[in-house]
């Protein structure tokens, strides 16, 4: 197992950050660490590459304790803060040619050139970090978390403030990287984690609301039906379909429209056309969606 986490809690003063929070992550696993501002990601990652310790709870990472071997786990993990912590005045080669005398790599230039080249950063190699854009810092950033080949890469948010070209560039380098390397990444963007996560873990509020695969999410989805009936219907009447969970009266501009919502894999068309032809209603119109991330997100994580 690449990551362990049984049972932390952290408090800063009396605010709980973390309440009991357990999850494995399996070696070659690429998970999106999802959940609104202030849920508690930051404070789980900087307990993972051991910046802080939990108060309860244990875990490890690579198989190395978190409190009692932090040492062994520092050199396993690369880290890449949200905050990426790069010296401005330094050129891209001079700084990882700086990290890397930290690991006591051996053949540091050939490590250095493979890195500079799997990150993409051959033609920015020479200029000082301050000329580079904000997805080139992020490349140097990451060239620097993998300089001593970590089988475990901790990224927190890692592309906030990135504009467009450059989110799917970097998208694309830790999809690549994730093909050798376990990746845990914390993302408030679900977006983020469709693009890049094989898993997804939901945290709000300091504690654990989901840990799927994002196959099974999809096929799992929950289904949502839209009808339109010729004329007002009462919700209450709608409530007794059969399986449904929620009936939402729609307003619109012209129109009867309600949204009914279902937690089954089972196609449920049919059964709302006969409740409506049973209890004599016309429907004009009737259209089925899949649920996505976003929505499972937003419901899992309101107030
Ligand atoms: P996230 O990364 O999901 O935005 P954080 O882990 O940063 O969440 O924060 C979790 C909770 O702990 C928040 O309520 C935050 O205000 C609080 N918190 C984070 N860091 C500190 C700190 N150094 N001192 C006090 N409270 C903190």
């Amino acid at each position: 197992m690449s990551i362990v986490v049984d049972q932390i809690t952290k408090y800063y003063g009396s605010q709980k950050a973390l309440d009991k929070v357990s999850f494995n992550i399996q070696e070659g696993e690429i998970v999106g660490f999802l959940g609104p501002n202030g849920a508690g990601k930051s404070t789980m990652m900087r307990i993972l590459t051991t910046y802080l310790n939990p108060d309860e709870g244990h875990g490890t990472v690579n198989g190395h304790d978190l409190i009692t071997a932090s040492k062994a786990v520092r050199s396993s993990i690369g880290y890449l803060p949200e905050q990426n912590p790069l010296y401005p005045e330094m050129y891209v080669r001079e700084y990882l040619q700086f990290s890397a005398s930290v690991y006591a790599l051996s053949d540091v230039q050939h490590r250095i050139d493979t890195i500079i080249g799997e990150t993409g950063l051959d033609s920015h190699a020479h200029k000082k970090i301050s000329e580079l854009s904000k997805g080139y810092k992020q490349r140097v950033g990451l060239a620097n978390a993998l300089l001593h080949q970590p089988k475990v890469l901790i990224l927190d948010e890692p592309t906030t403030g990135l504009d467009p070209n450059q989110l799917v560039g970097i998208r694309q380098l830790i999809r690549k990287v994730g093909q050798h390397t376990t990746i845990l990444l914390s993302t408030h963007i679900m977006q983020e984690v469709e693009a890049m996560c094989d898993r997804v873990i939901i945290i709000n509020k300091g504690k654990i609301v989901a840990d799927d695969y994002l196959a099974d999410l999809k096929s799992d989805a929950v289904q949502e039906i839209e009808v339109e009936f010729d004329y007002k219907v009462e919700p209450e009447l709608l409530q007794q379909i059969n399986k449904v969970r929620e009936v939402e009266d729609l307003i619109k501009q012209q129109g009867f429209y309600y949204r009914l919502k279902f937690e089954t894999t089972e196609d449920m068309r049919s059964a709302v056309f006969d409740f409506a032809h049973d209890n004599e209603l016309r429907i004009l119109a009737l259209n089925k969606r899949n649920k996505n991330l976003e929505s499972m997100f937003q419901e899992l994580t309101k107030d």
